[in-house]
């Protein structure tokens, strides 16, 4: 059966960690998606224009290649399906904060990236 089409993202990582079938674990460092993804999470990371991606990082095609969400769908958690055919967990994201570039992308990414950037400048 072919997965939801659906972008998702959750700050409550730790607490609901069956929502990582659903949805992206959003962080603000690279130590949170570490730790998000060792809980098995695939991540949602803010990160500043330069930061370094992490191995299992892709930036978010709405900034590489002006796609929107609706056309990517890339944040949509784990897919079992997937991982069973492939044998490997789908990327995760990082996203460059500056807000001109959210032109296209979803209201929940757009709030995930929001929060994470509200978090960020309060850490
Ligand atoms: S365009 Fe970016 S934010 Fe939207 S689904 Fe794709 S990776 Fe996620």
């Amino acid at each position: 059966m072919p997965k939801a089409q659906h972008t998702a993202y959750t700050h409550a990582y730790v607490k609901m960690l069956w929502l990582k079938w659903h949805a992206m674990a959003s962080v603000e460092s690279e130590a949170q998606a570490l730790f998000a993804q060792a809980l098995g999470y695939r991540t949602f990371r803010v990160i500043v224009e330069g930061e370094p991606l992490l191995p299992n990082e892709i930036p978010c095609p709405n900034q590489t290649h002006k796609v929107t969400c609706a056309q990517c769908m890339l944040c949509d958690g784990r897919d079992s399906a997937w991982e069973r055919i492939t044998g490997r967990i789908k990327k995760s994201i990082a996203v460059v904060v500056h807000g001109s570039e959210l032109k296209g992308m979803s209201k929940p990414a757009r709030f995930a990236i929001a929060k994470a950037k509200q978090l960020r400048e309060a850490a």
